[in-house]
């Protein structure tokens, strides 16, 4: 009987402990289930068992046999600790994709990438804002600050602070308003050169006929004119003399710097790293013409530098002037009041204004309702490449003397062709002194001495002195009973002709 008894109660105790093992499994199941979320260590390598798998090709000994305890038994030969993850590295895998010692953090290197063409040191953060520059390449016109706070918009925008900006030898200080011309270096001497021999050639001079055909022709230009004096006229004399026209050209060149901004997008730059820059003299730039006004601008090599735009401080926008930074302005087709008055039927009809929807607002149409514009100082770009930009400038200096003896203004001279007598170009010319007329010798003489000291901040190029001979005719003629005189001068025979007695339209025999 008590064997009995103590069979029975093994097989109660035995299904007891069934009962309360399958009991837990499922209690562990749904907590497991209920509590999601990974523990705070992370979950161990999926499917893994926490101490980790034995390595692939266990030893002899084979696997663990199935339901082995958690901790597994450690393989024959295997560590106390158990293998570690498949293919892992016994320190474990750092975070995904870093070297062993990490990144810095994403898109820049503990020591900042070096901008394109700059040196590895970097630009000097000179001038940059607290919160760094912008990142590269944000898309311009996207603002993603507050439209209240960006910088005001501007009309003129005309940046002046040179804070910060290196300053070079041979430049002086310089500023965004061009400066003074840059002296020049002195010009070589030519005082111990031979004066060249000149030889003058001839002038020219017409006949009667000649004179007769130039007003004739100076007639048929002027329709109003009566050609019956021209045809009619007695020509009673003709004195031919020649007028001298000589000129001075002084070909200069000039070099002024002034500093210039350009919105910068990261492209190359040529900065002070680079080297010292050229003196200002030594930058060649040749003229297209010889003595002809040109100009030119060229950066100043190695002056380049980076800096935050000063108008947005760096932000690439600027608040839009037109709406104040609010986006929105008074609707322009009901002036804000929201609806439109209608008159049918003798009586006043209001209609909601369509465009605002009653509201009498409408989106600003220069920044269309985003309160700011692109910066229009960096295009968006935050920030501008500053150098030294120099303004060469050749001119041509001209100054002359006329030698006109008849009473025919003698500024007339100037403007017709005649016959070259003497034409010289050099570096620095020497007056003409040999000339068989006097008066062309001292004023050469006189144009060539205040030519030297004309213009004593630019360089000296080129000089070019001309010597004209310019026929000047006067004609005495007869019409009716009156007696006159005209003059036909230059080789294009123009005609001088203040008395001429047919002007007046009546005389007009052409109409
Ligand atoms: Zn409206
Ligand atoms: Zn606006
Ligand atoms: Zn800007």
């Amino acid at each position: 009987m008590l064997d009995v008894c103590n069979v029975l109660h093994c097989l109660v105790y035995i299904i007891y402990t069934m009962l309360s093992t399958l009991t837990k499994v499922a209690v562990n199941k749904m907590s497991y289930q209920q509590n999601f979320a990974p523990p705070s260590g992370g979950y161990p390598p999926q499917g893994a068992p926490a101490g980790g798998y034995p390595p692939q090709g266990a030893p002899a000994g084979g696997y663990p046999p199935q339901g082995a305890p958690a901790g597994g038994y450690p393989p024959q030969g295997a560590p106390a600790g158990g293998y570690p993850p498949q293919g892992a590295p016994a320190g474990g895998y750092p975070p995904q994709g870093a070297p062993a010692s990490g990144y810095p953090p994403q898109g820049a290197p503990a020591s900042g990438y070096p901008p394109q063409g700059a040196p590895a040191s970097g630009y000097p953060p000179q001038g940059a804002p607290a919160g760094g520059y912008p990142p590269q390449g944000a898309p311009a016109g996207q603002p993603s600050g507050d439209a209240a706070s960006a910088p005001e918009e501007v009309e003129n925008y005309a940046p002046s602070d040179t804070t910060g900006l290196q300053s070079y030898d041979g430049y002086g200080q310089v500023g965004f308003q061009a400066g003074e011309f840059l002296p020049p270096p002195p010009p070589p001497s030519y005082e111990s050169d031979a004066p060249p021999l000149m030889e003058f050639g001839t002038a020219a001079s017409i006949t009667d006929e000649e004179a007769r055909a130039a007003m004739l022709e100076h007639v048929s230009q002027h329709c109003c004119y009566g050609k019956g004096a021209a045809e009619q006229m007695t020509i009673t004399n003709i004195t031919p003399s020649n007028a001298l026209h000589y000129t001075l050209e002084t070909f200069c060149e000039g070099r002024t710097t002034a500093r210039v901004e350009v919105p910068y997008f990261g492209d190359a730059v040529d900065g002070p790293f680079n080297g010292p820059p050229p003196a200002p003299w030594n930058i060649i730039c040749n003229p297209a013409q010889q003595f002809a006004n040109n100009a030119y601008k060229l950066p100043v090599p190695h002056t380049e530098e980076v800096r935050v735009c000063g108008m947005c401080i760096g932000c690439g926008f600027v608040r839009c002037r037109q709406c104040g930074g609010i986006g929105r302005r008074s609707c322009t087709s009901c002036g804000g009041r929201g609806q439109h008055v209608r008159h049918e039927d003798g009586r006043r009809h209001h209609e909601r204004c369509h465009f605002c929807h009653g509201s009498g607002r409408s989106n600003c149409m220069r920044c269309h309702g985003n309160g700011r514009v692109k910066c229009p100082h960096c295009k968006g770009a935050g920030r501008v490449k500053n150098f030294i930009e120099m303004t060469i400038s050749f001119k041509n200096y001209v100054t002359d003397f006329i030698l006109e003896e008849t009473d025919m203004p003698d500024e007339l001279v100037r403007g017709v062709r005649g016959v070259e007598v003497f034409n010289q170009s050099l570096p620095q010319v020497w007056p003409i002194t040999t000339f068989p007329v006097r008066a062309i010798n001292d004023n050469s003489v006189r144009l060539v001495e205040a030519a030297k000291r004309a213009h004593p901040i630019e360089r000296q190029l080129n000089q070019r002195q001309i010597l004209r001979a310019v026929p000047v005719t006067e004609v005495d003629y007869k019409f009716k009973d009156k007696t006159t005189r005209y003059w036909v001068y230059g080789m294009e025979r123009q005609v001088h002709a203040p008395d001429y007695p047919q002007q007046c339209c009546c005389g007009c025999t052409i109409l």
